[in-house]
């Protein structure tokens, strides 16, 4: 499949068309950033940890019936996905209070919830992606309340799902974000709602079930160190490793950061 013009860049993928106007490619680069691009750096080999785990589980999702955007991985970094419109939210599901949730409502960190939280962004950068309700959601027209229901269903069977795959490699499913698009179904000729963008360590937050040591993006957000050491310990227990795996020529581990402006 070859790659087009670019038609989008994003702060860690990057999307060009193909022949297909169905059809587009999500390249996965080694930006991490944080703190609304506050924080920069380059985490050399993050993109094809991240282009290995996200396709293991939507592969794994989608046996499951859950309709996401993949075709298949291309290459080392590239997958091709179907074109989505992406709904302009943030999908936040979290199963232990951490993050911004304890820090907006005092929950203590750790407070292991009775039942899965669901929360809704409003994906703009300009704005940090603001807590909005289904409300605003309804006001501004970002998705109607059939589409919500739909998202709201597929959410929680993947959380479960989810939940159920890494309990089984000794990791705690904290929270996670996802993103939901409208996409072109060539069998029924509709379009329909399928999973988007990507899960990996990088939208996930994963804990060692013993431990607790952080297995994710918080490595990086908090300075932790050994980033991807990390996200090669969640592929390695997940069964998978980058293809042709050359760990010591890629230079494993080596963060160079780009820019950290203090506010
Ligand atoms: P929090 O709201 O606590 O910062 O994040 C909750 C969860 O959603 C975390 O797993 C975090 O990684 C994910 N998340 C929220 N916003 C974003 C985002 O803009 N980008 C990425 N990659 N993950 C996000």
């Amino acid at each position: 499949m070859n790659k087009g013009n670019k038609l989008y860049e994003g702060k860690a993928k990057i999307i060009y068309e193909t022949k297909d106007k169905n059809l587009v490619i999500q390249h996965f680069k080694d930006d991490a950033t944080a703190f609304n691009n506050l924080k920069k750096a380059k985490v050399e080999g993050k993109g094809v940890l991240n282009n290995r785990i996200s396709e293991h589980i939507l592969t794994n999702l989608s046996q499951c019936g859950v309709k996401t955007h993949l075709v298949k991985r291309l290459n080392m970094r590239e997958q091709l996905i179907k074109k989505a419109e992406i709904f302009p939210i943030e999908f936040i599901v979290r199963n232990i209070a951490t993050g911004s949730l304890t820090k907006r409502l005092g929950i203590p960190d750790g407070t292991q919830l009775e039942n899965p939280l669901l929360e809704y962004c409003y994906k703009k950068d300009e704005l940090s992606d603001p807590l909005i309700s289904k409300e605003h959601i309804y006001t501004f027209g970002w998705a109607s309340k059939k589409e919500i229901e739909i998202i709201d269903n597929m959410t929680r069977r993947i959380n479960d799902l989810l939940t159920g795959m890494f309990r089984a490699i000794g990791i705690k499913l904290v929270d996670f974000k996802l993103e939901y698009g409208k996409a072109w179904n060539k069998d029924t000729e509709m379009r329909e709602i399928v999973l988007a963008d990507e899960i990996s360590p990088d939208t996930c937050r994963l804990w060692d079930a013993k431990t607790e040591k952080k297995l994710d993006k918080d490595r990086f957000r908090k300075d932790l160190g050994n980033i991807i050491q990390a996200y090669q310990e969640v592929a390695r227990r997940l069964g998978i490793m980058p293809e042709e795996t050359n760990i010591s020529e890629v230079n494993f581990g080596k963060t160079i950061p780009i820019k950290f402006k203090k506010k």
